[in-house]
């Protein structure tokens, strides 16, 4: 698998609602994006792990203005990545006007505007 193949397969599993994150069979190094080659240690071919329910801290976000409403488009450091960037989705669960920096988020899928899931960031005890 190259790089766009290993998206595909995180997109294709988070369509079917079981979000996975890249883990190095070598150093365990769990990452994002999803790659070819461990940004760790450079070993090719890794594997993945579950990431439903991962659970961890907004970094920042952005509240997009849309005619459906409010979108927030947030960055999440989760627990279980070990390298690499954070996570990029939006997040749901929370009025655009509640949400803040360093609110426990978890990993979950939604349906986008297209019917499709997609790995989104839920927070945790949130407004709506
Ligand atoms: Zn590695």
């Amino acid at each position: 698998m190259n790089s766009n193949a290993h998206f595909r397969h995180f997109a294709e599993r988070a369509a079917a609602g079981e979000p996975v994150l890249p883990q190095c069979g070598s150093c365990q190094a769990v990452f994002m994006p999803p790659r070819a080659v461990c940004p760790e240690c450079g070993t090719p071919g890794p594997g993945w792990v579950p990431g439903a329910g991962a659970t961890g801290t907004l970094y920042s976000y952005t509240v997009v203005e849309s005619r459906e409403g409010p979108i927030i488009i947030g960055l999440a450091e989760l627990d279980m990545i070990t390298e690499g960037s954070k996570f990029y989705a939006s997040v749901l669960g929370i009025d655009a006007g509640d949400v803040a920096v360093g609110q426990r988020v978890r990993l979950d899928t939604a349906e986008n505007e297209d019917g499709v899931l997609v790995p989104v960031l839920m927070v945790e005890g949130g407004t709506k």
